[in-house]
């Protein structure tokens, strides 16, 4: 695999990318990040240009692209709006999931409703009790004929109370990751509720809630592959995932970067512009660089994804916790550049930080990320 450079057709879908982001995202996301307002209708704009099933199989409306094409998107989005790059991206892992582990019913009933947005997807793995140690989840589904019987609590829920169906890890077995299952949990199923929105430091343009299973009868019907199989779905949708995610976190930090791009050309000090500091431009250039390296590495995990190469969760993870920390980084550096106006709401670039803040921490902590490369690494024995 060598891929240094993008195809045509993977610049045209950057491209369009990017420009719905600046028309449709980037002159609303600061009014959508105060007003807590998760803009359904925007995202299904840009649903019809195939962007809410990305790489999902085409015969059911999927787009039928690869995770490189994704993490390109996703970076585009993410330049107008992290926050609503980062709630596409989990609706398309969501949507994946049920391509994949689905059957062709399955298939059938949820994609090409997906596709359009005409339903809203969720992905229900973390509780109260377990977020890291995911596989020490407690919500049971106790099978009674054709039906399971759920309950439980999933914490901190993207899109909780908006969305439409739930693709949720639930225990049916014994304790440990093979006792878990998955299930397609609908919002309209009586003894679902959610809890209060949470009130957050970023990632305002979606909800977060937690979601309450109280005795829900989930037809068996709704289950993706075989009882047991549901800890090894949750984690495969999270590779991919994870580099959404990093995207998200590059396209944030190229926005912060452009910004303090302009701004350092255009603010005064010492009879200069701040540009002319031979410091400041370093720092600039730094940030080009890092940026830069984490795309090009990005790219290479999502390329192993497409390749189902043996070490891809290894390199979706390391590129997860490079991209979302070097992403905050720069993010950060872009405000201190732009002094005290950084640290104003108007400038936009407060909001970035804040929006790439919580990607080191969700789709699973950049410490849990060590943790995989670690195991890989030190788990063969040191060879
Ligand atoms: C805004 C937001 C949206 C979210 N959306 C979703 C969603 O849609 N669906 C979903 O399922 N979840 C979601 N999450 C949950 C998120 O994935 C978890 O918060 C995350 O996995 C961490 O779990 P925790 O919060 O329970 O932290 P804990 O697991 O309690 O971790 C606390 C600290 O201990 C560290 N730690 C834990 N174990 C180890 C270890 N073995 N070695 C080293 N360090 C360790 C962690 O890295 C962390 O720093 C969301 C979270 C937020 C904040």
């Amino acid at each position: 695999m060598t891929q240094f450079s993008l195809t045509d057709d993977q610049i045209a879908v950057r491209d369009m990318a990017l420009a719905f982001a600046a028309d449709n995202l980037a002159p609303h996301a600061l009014e959508w990040d105060e007003k807590k307002h998760f803009p359904v209708d925007v995202m299904r704009e840009a649903a019809s240009l195939g962007m809410a099933a990305i790489y999902t199989r085409d015969d059911v409306g999927g787009s039928g692209m690869t995770r490189l094409d994704a993490a390109l998107i996703f970076e585009a989005l993410a330049t107008g709006c992290p926050a609503v790059s980062a709630y596409l991206s989990i609706h398309n892992m969501a949507a994946w999931m049920i391509d994949r582990y689905g059957n062709e019913e399955q298939r059938q009933r949820y994609i090409p409703r997906l596709a359009t947005m005409e339903l809203i997807a969720s992905y229900c793995l973390t509780e109260p009790g377990s977020g890291s140690d995911a596989a020490a989840l407690k919500t049971r589904a106790v099978r009674d004929g054709d039906h399971y019987i759920v309950n439980g609590v999933k914490q901190f829920i993207s899109g909780a109370g908006t969305s439409d169906i739930y693709v949720t890890m639930v225990r049916t077995g014994e304790e440990g990751a093979s006792g878990i299952s998955t299930l397609v949990i609908e919002k309209d199923m009586p003894g679902v509720s959610f809890g209060a929105q949470e009130k957050k430091m970023g990632w305002n343009a979606q909800p977060t809630a937690a979601v309450i299973f109280e005795d829900v009868r989930v037809p068996v019907a709704n289950r993706l592959s075989d009882e047991g199989q549901g800890f090894k779905i949750a984690m495969s949708g999270l590779d991919g995932g994870r580099i959404n995610i990093g995207a998200c976190s590059l396209g944030g930090a190229q926005a912060a970067l452009d910004k303090a791009l302009a701004y350092t050309g255009d603010r005064k000090a010492f009879g200069k512009r701040i540009a002319d500091f031979q410091a400041l431009q370093f720092k600039l250039a730094d940030m080009a660089t890092e940026l830069e390296c984490a795309r090009t590495f990005l790219w290479r995990a999502a390329s192993a994804l497409d390749a189902k190469a043996l070490d891809a969760t290894k390199l979706c993870a390391m590129a997860k916790r490079m991209a979302t920390d070097v992403g905050f980084q720069v993010a950060n550096d872009a405000l201190q550049l732009h002094g005290g106006y950084g640290y104003l709401a108007d400038y936009g670039v407060e909001k970035i930080v804040r929006d790439l803040r919580v990607h080191q921490i969700l789709e699973g902590t950049n410490e849990i990320m060590r943790l995989i490369v670690a195991r890989d690494l030190v788990g063969r024995g040191n060879r």
